[in-house]
């Protein structure tokens, strides 16, 4: 799914959030807009000039953006305040998604961070129906805009909370059937497949919209493309626990990679270029300064920097510090070490004994022993 949401745009930080804008939320963002100022103000009020409405169809689509990153904030903060790292909120085309660190250990947390979404929506339904009443007579622009944006936000309530995973509603029933069962494996199994019959109901009644004797094609397409999304996250979400599971059997030192060679932190980064990164399998690399590992460098950094400053660039400067990214113990679990990959965004992380550098530990090599696992037991 993340890849789903590449290229993005980062715009700031929040709570120390990295809030990023997918490159199709474009599509969206234009969608939004024309509907407003060619369906629904003039609808609501056609004697007012084109440029008002088009002013309001824009201000009305940044709202509506907004309004979905208050809702994933709300997830964010409370995930934050449980101690869970949030690396980053994206809106895309679908709505907006909040990279979560780790799930939560308790039903009770499951449940707080899954409601604050839906519960901060509910609070802009009632700001924005509170500004329509305020507004409607001596301002209607604004009042018409504000009336559109509580049923945004209200819709938003609503749809989240249907008890299908990944919805938050899904959420809120997978933390009540694991408080009562104790079984968060099960749990997650009722709630995905939940989420998945739902996501194949939104399908079925999209395309029923699509080739009906109204033939609103697009206005059926939305929400079987909805669906479709739907489908696939409960579905992977299933993948990843029963992933998580796997990865419980199996610990760092098992699996990661031991010949990686390690870099003087004092090269230039051409020279780094030139003599890891061009001529190794691997794309990232621990980074020693006199012994002494001081964090990893790897194929993104390199990117980010021109290509003819790497010759005048220490590699040092590059480097991701052990601060940013701890290193992976040799003795820890692989469920919790694929947890840490998420958290911190990188495809691989160094692994210590002690003080020690042992080893490079990659994703994709935690990804490939569930594999093989996943085939013997076949
Ligand atoms: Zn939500």
């Amino acid at each position: 799914m993340e890849r789903a949401l590449e290229p993005s745009l980062t715009i700031g930080r929040l709570f120390g959030i990295r809030i990023s804008l997918s490159a199709n939320l474009a599509i969206v963002f234009v969608l939004v807009m024309w509907t407003l100022a060619v369906g629904y103000f003039p609808a609501q009020q056609a004697s007012s000039s084109d440029a008002v409405l088009w002013a309001l169809a824009i201000l009305g689509s940044l709202c509506f953006f907004g309004s979905v990153l208050v809702h994933e904030l709300a997830h964010s903060v409370v995930a934050l305040h449980h101690g869970i790292p949030v690396a980053r909120i994206t809106l895309f085309i679908f709505g907006g998604v909040a990279q979560i660190g780790r799930e939560a250990s308790t039903p009770r947390m499951e449940a707080e961070i899954a409601i604050a979404g839906p519960a901060a929506s509910f609070v802009l339904t009632m700001l924005f129906a509170s500004l329509y009443l305020i507004t409607a007579e001596p301002l209607w622009p604004i009042a018409t805009l504000c009336l559109w944006l509580a049923i945004v936000n209200g819709s938003l309530a609503v749809f989240n909370m249907i008890p299908g995973f990944p919805l938050d509603g899904g959420r809120v029933f997978r933390a009540l059937l694991w408080s009562i069962t104790g079984d968060y494996r099960h749990a997650t199994r009722v709630s995905s497949l939940v989420g998945q019959g739902f996501a194949m109901l939104l399908v079925f009644y999209g395309f029923t919209v699509a080739i009906g004797p109204e033939g609103m094609l697009l206005a059926g397409l939305w929400p079987a493309m909805v669906g479709f999304f739907i489908y696939n996250a409960a579905a992977g979400s299933w993948r990843m626990v029963k992933l998580s599971e796997e990865l419980k059997q199996v610990t760092v030192e098992n699996v990661m990679v031991r010949d990686v060679a390690s870099v003087p932190a004092a090269l230039s980064v051409q020279q780094f270029v030139d003599g890891y990164l061009a001529q190794q399998r691997h794309l990232r690399f621990p980074v020693l300064d006199e012994d002494q590992l001081i964090g990893t460098v790897g194929l993104e950094e390199v990117r980010s920097l021109p290509i003819d400053r790497r010759e005048g660039t220490v590699l040092r400067s590059l480097v991701r510090d052990l601060e940013q990214h701890p290193p992976l113990e040799a003795g820890e679990r692989g469920d919790r070490a694929l947890e840490r990959f998420s958290e911190a965004g990188v495809e691989a992380l160094p692994v210590v004994e002690g003080d020690r550098l042992v080893g490079m530990l990659r994703r994709e090599d935690l990804l490939g022993v569930v594999q093989v696992r996943g085939m013997l037991s076949r």
